[in-house]
């Protein structure tokens, strides 16, 4: 009889183990304990540097691509990509509800570029699978075509100074904002930066300069968020504001 051959698979490749962990590193690990758990979704886009960036700050981050996955996270980040793309994926992976559930149970919820539009209530035109988590009317493309891509040092007055830059590549803006939203920043007269409850968006991609303040404010809002929920343990944080459509 021949012996088993020894297994000299990379734990990586165990059985059950997930194989994205051998393009993406396991930040995770690297975060202390007691550090925000931050949900990246991770169908399409530049998830990566959205991970990054939040490991960075000492976040531990969870790449999302189905609904269990949501129950390991205190937040969700939506990255640009192409909001169509990711969208699709949504519905087909059935995470729309279990992310809509989430938000209303006070999980807070950041979405840039292609993710400002995937959360927004609508889009100016076409029909595809939105979040509707924020009152925002998005409209995609709206500073042109790729080659219109550009950086730009923007006032964030929540911010302070200095100027916040700012990568814009084929942005959406806000095309109309409900009362209950705060726009943060605007360029050329159109709100770029917004926040509603716990649901922050930016058309342009923090996640692609050093500067990380958008960041920072998002995980002050996980953490806010699941102070509040240890507090009282009933899911609190629960959400004070309503999408109005
Ligand atoms: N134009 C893309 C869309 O409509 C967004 C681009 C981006 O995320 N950089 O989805």
């Amino acid at each position: 009889m021949t012996e088993a051959a020894p297994d000299i698979r990379r734990p990586s490749y165990a059985p059950g183990a997930r194989r994205d962990a051998i393009l993406s590193p396991a930040y995770e690990q690297a975060a202390p304990v007691g550090a925000p758990r931050v949900g990246v979704l991770a169908l399409q886009g530049d998830f990566r540097e959205h991970r990054a960036t939040f490991s960075r700050l000492g976040a531990a981050t969870v790449e999302v691509r189905k609904p269990a996955d949501l129950e390991l996270v205190d937040g969700l980040a939506i990255p640009g990509g192409e909001s169509t793309t990711i969208g699709k994926l949504m519905n087909h992976f059935d995470l729309i509800e279990p992310i809509k559930a989430r938000h209303a149970a006070g999980m807070p919820v950041l979405g840039t570029c292609a993710g400002l539009i995937t959360v927004a209530r609508t889009i100016a035109e076409g029909d595809q699978p939105l979040l509707g988590l924020i009152d925002i009317v998005a409209r995609r493309n709206a500073f042109g075509r790729q080659v219109h891509s550009f950086e730009v040092d923007l006032d964030v007055p929540a911010f302070g100074p200095p100027p916040l830059r700012a990568v814009f590549i084929r942005a959406p803006w806000i095309d109309a904002a409900g009362p209950r939203v705060e726009v943060l920043a605007s360029y050329q007269g159109h709100g770029v930066a917004a926040r509603q409850g716990h649901v922050l968006v930016t058309a342009f991609h923090p996640e692609l300069t050093g500067d990380t303040r958008v960041h920072d404010a998002f995980l002050a809002m996980v953490r806010a968020a699941s102070s509040t929920t240890e507090a009282t343990g009933v899911g609190a944080g629960a959400p004070t504001e309503e999408v109005v459509s």
